[in-house]
């Protein structure tokens, strides 16, 4: 390990560690490395701590995991002292939480804010990682810990003219930290996923007008959110342990898991009406409580899917605005679904319109609005929500380089190999939490983060307790890995879609197709990695 010494003069200050990204990943990692008594430095783009929950102010951002499926389970103080107010909690609070986190045990001292890191090569003569930021600094580290997000990466679209509107315009992941006032305004938005849908059924009844463009709809489900009082609370705390061992045992690690009857082996009445069950359900049931086959059976998925559709019908009140918002190239859940709360119903007012693009194209922004083929439509905001360069894009952006120079991007040019989703071979004691082919992709995220983090800080343990300098998955670990997570998509309908889980973003068209997320469960993923653990990291070259 570096000595822990922070500064040689002139030389680069050295760590133990440095991780990047202060969310909640660089958090709990800071928190567990800290306690094995080892230097530490996150750096953090933002001003503050929170990741999604600091950049994400949008209008109506919030959980679509339960909130008390999603807090840390790490630390019986938190679990005792936080109480959530909503059984879906919106970003203001998810972001007081997770301030209360850092307050409590002091995160922030180890954390240098306002510095994005640009590059991370690897010194093979010296074994340690060297971090340039953008702050001109340089710093070195043993180990380095990317906690970049999967969804970190904002991306615009690639429309002509965006810098040249003279009104208010906003990506809703780099929303504004003082409100927006849309009363009377005229609001154009640009995107329809999960992030659109809480905007524009959050704002419709506050702007003046919101002409909605849309190029993919997507199924969205009912969110059912509720309010959680005192009496509640009480008897939710004493189900944390109930509620953390029901997600351990789930595919994603959510509250809901997979009904074990096959769609067909039913009767028609006797499925629509479980499909009404989960309909009439808060949060995921309806996408990961239905039968066991709906995402690996076509027949299966298509009767889903027609339910959906049908739902959709009946919430809309003109049947060609119904149509548009029905997706045509997938089945319900082959996507994430957006959680909604009078989403369609938002398109019934007269205010509402919705503009799809397939039909009409959009030529260019202008000082004044969008002009589109059909004509220019003048607005005061507009709202770009445009999702992001997905499980890759932050990673993208950091010019990282290993053994011989080689770079990541070069590497991973015709898409991610890794072992396990957390290292790759060339970069040594490089690790990645949430990093692609991990569970924690496809995953209610915090319960994976913190397995991947437990599981690192345990590697990293055994490395200090063994002397060992230098960690490296071996080509055959991540060969082998590689092909278990492709062979595990092709297992499921996933694949059939284009989507961000393919690594496809119509706004990035020289993205190459391959699949980024782990759908083999969370319960296999946590066996795999405690198997590797109990025979000394095996498929890793420990020196
Ligand atoms: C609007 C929204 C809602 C979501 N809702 C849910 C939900 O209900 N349930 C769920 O499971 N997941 C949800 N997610 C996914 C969410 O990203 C994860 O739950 C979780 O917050 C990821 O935490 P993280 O720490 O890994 O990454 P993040 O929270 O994304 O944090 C990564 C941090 O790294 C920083 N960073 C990146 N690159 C650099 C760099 N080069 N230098 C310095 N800093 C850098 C970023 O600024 C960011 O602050 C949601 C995502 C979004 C966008």
């Amino acid at each position: 390990m570096e000595p822990a010494g922070k500064n040689n003069g002139n030389s680069p200050q050295r760590y133990d560690a440095i991780i990047i990204g202060a969310g909640i990943s660089g958090m709990f990692q800071l928190y567990r490395l800290r306690e094995l008594g080892m230097s530490v430095k996150v750096f953090e783009t933002g001003t503050n701590i929170g990741g999604t929950w600091y950049w994400n102010r949008y209008p109506g951002a919030r959980f679509d995991s339960e909130s008390y499926s999603y807090h840390y389970s790490f630390s019986e103080e938190v679990l005792d002292e936080w109480d959530w107010s909503e059984h879906f909690a919106a970003q203001p609070e998810i972001l007081r939480y997770l301030n209360f986190v850092a307050d409590k045990f002091d995160l922030r001292s180890d954390i240098q804010f306002r510095t994005r890191v640009k590059s991370a090569n690897y010194d093979e003569q010296n074994n340690h990682w060297e971090v340039c930021t953008d702050q001109g600094e340089t710093f070195r580290s043993h180990l380095l810990i990317s906690a970049t997000g999967p969804l970190s990466a904002a991306q615009m679209p690639s429309i002509p003219g965006i810098d040249d509107f003279q009104g208010a315009s906003f990506h809703t992941s780099q929303w504004p930290h003082e409100p927006v006032d849309f009363t009377n305004k005229r609001v154009g938005i640009i995107g329809t996923g999960a992030t659109g849908v809480q905007v524009i059924q959050t704002i419709a009844s506050q702007v003046g007008s919101l002409t909605v463009f849309q190029r993919d709809p997507n199924y969205c489900a009912p969110l059912h959110n509720r309010k959680i009082d005192k009496a509640e609370m009480k008897e939710i705390r004493a189900k944390y342990p109930e509620y953390f061992a029901r997600c351990d045992e789930t595919f994603g690690s959510f509250l809901h898991g997979s009904d074990p009857r096959m769609s067909l082996e039913v009767s028609e009445e006797e499925r629509l009406a479980f499909f009404e069950e989960l309909y009439a359900m808060p949060g995921f049931a309806i996408w990961l409580g239905n039968f066991a086959d709906t995402f690996t059976d076509q027949k299966a998925n298509d009767l889903l899917t027609e339910f959906m559709k049908q739902k959709i019908r009946e919430r809309i009140n003109d049947p060609v605005v119904a149509e548009k918002l029905i997706p045509t190239d997938h089945g319900f859940g082959l996507r994430r679904v957006p959680m909604e709360t009078n989403y369609y119903e938002a398109y019934n007012q007269d205010n509402v319109d919705l503009i799809d693009v397939n039909e009409v194209t959009i030529t260019r922004i202008t000082q004044t609005g969008i002009s589109t083929s059909e004509g220019d439509h003048e607005f005061d905001i507009i709202i770009y929500a445009t999702g992001f360069n997905a499980v890759v894009g932050a990673l993208e952006r950091i010019e990282i380089t290993g053994v011989g120079g080689q770079s990541l991007k070069e590497k991973w040019a015709d898409g991610p190999r890794t072992y396990l989703g957390v290292q790759t071979n060339g970069f040594p004691n490089f690790f990645t939490i949430v990093g692609p082919h991990n569970a924690a992709t496809f995953c209610n995220i915090p319960r994976c983060i913190e397995q991947n983090v437990e599981w690192l800080t345990g590697a990293i343990k055994y490395m200090r307790d063994n002397r060992c300098e230098r960690m490296e998955a071996s080509v055959d670990a991540e060969d082998a890995w590689t092909k278990h997570v492709f062979d595990a998509a092709q297992e499921t309908l996933f694949p059939t879609v284009d989507s961000w889980f393919m690594n496809v973003n119509r706004n990035l068209p020289e993205k190459k197709k391959t699949f980024l997320l782990y759908t083999g469960g969370g319960p296999y993923y946590r066996e795999k990695c405690e198997a590797v653990a109990a025979n000394g990291y095996e498929g890793f070259a420990l020196e």
